[in-house]
């Protein structure tokens, strides 16, 4: 995948966070503080002006861009955790203008471990990793079996809003909806609902 295409990424990732902001933050008041929404809009509006202003001369100055912004412009668990994403990215990736598919999935493999390292969640404790681990998955199995990225990232879009629906029966045991214990049952983890649309944008932008 091209820099160029990982730019379209961010700007459609921004897009789609903007345009369902209030979803994002209705979930949000079901398990938590009614800001998952508005806090990844803002986020990613920042992120996403930033590199228009500087633009990045490869992936890794792309990675650290957007996550520093996510860092210091979001509040709550989410930019500390997403920041780490794109930071680990961005290491991983490194000054290369364009990553193979095996440096894709590695780059997202370590920023996924980002956020286990950061946040301490485990599968199945309803949160963001919900959707993002069955997304590497399926990257790898894709890639295993020699399909071409665009089919492996469709995959992994897949794979990560079926994880995400399927948190709608767990019980929360990390994040504020953790603190709801049984009562968090029945509602989509709002930061798997952002995360399935993280990996649905980088699906539309590589084809
Ligand atoms: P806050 O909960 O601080 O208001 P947000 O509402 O923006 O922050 O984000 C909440 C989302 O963050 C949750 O839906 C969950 O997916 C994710 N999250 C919370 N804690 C963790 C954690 N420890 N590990 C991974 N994801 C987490
Ligand atoms: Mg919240
Ligand atoms: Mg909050």
């Amino acid at each position: 995948m091209q820099l160029s295409a990982l730019v379209d990424w961010i700007h459609r990732y921004k897009d789609e966070v903007v345009a369902r902001k209030d979803e994002l933050t209705d979930l949000d008041r079901q398990i938590g503080d009614a800001d998952h929404g508005s806090n990844m809009a803002r986020g990613m509006q920042a992120a996403s002006d930033k590199i228009d202003a500087a633009v990045p001369a490869t992936v890794g100055e792309l990675g650290k861009s957007v996550g520093m912004t996510l860092v210091s412009t979001v509040g709550g668990a989410s930019g500390p955790l997403y920041g780490t994403f794109f930071l680990r990215f961005g290491t991983a990736a490194g000054g290369v203008t364009e990553l193979d598919a095996a440096g894709l999935s590695a780059a997202l493999r370590s920023g996924v471990e980002g956020i286990v390292a950061r946040g301490k969640a485990e599968p199945g404790d309803k949160t963001m990793l919900d959707a993002l681990l069955p997304a590497l998955d399926a990257i790898d199995d894709a890639n295993a079996a020699g399909r071409p990225e665009v089919e492996a990232l469709e995959a992994a879009a897949t794979a990560a809003e079926a994880g995400s629906a399927a948190t709608l029966d767990l019980v929360a045991r990390k994040g504020r909806a953790s603190y709801l214990g049984e009562r968090s049952a029945g509602h989509l983890d709002p930061g798997s609902v952002s995360s399935a649309m993280l990996v649905r944008t980088l699906a539309d932008a590589a084809k």
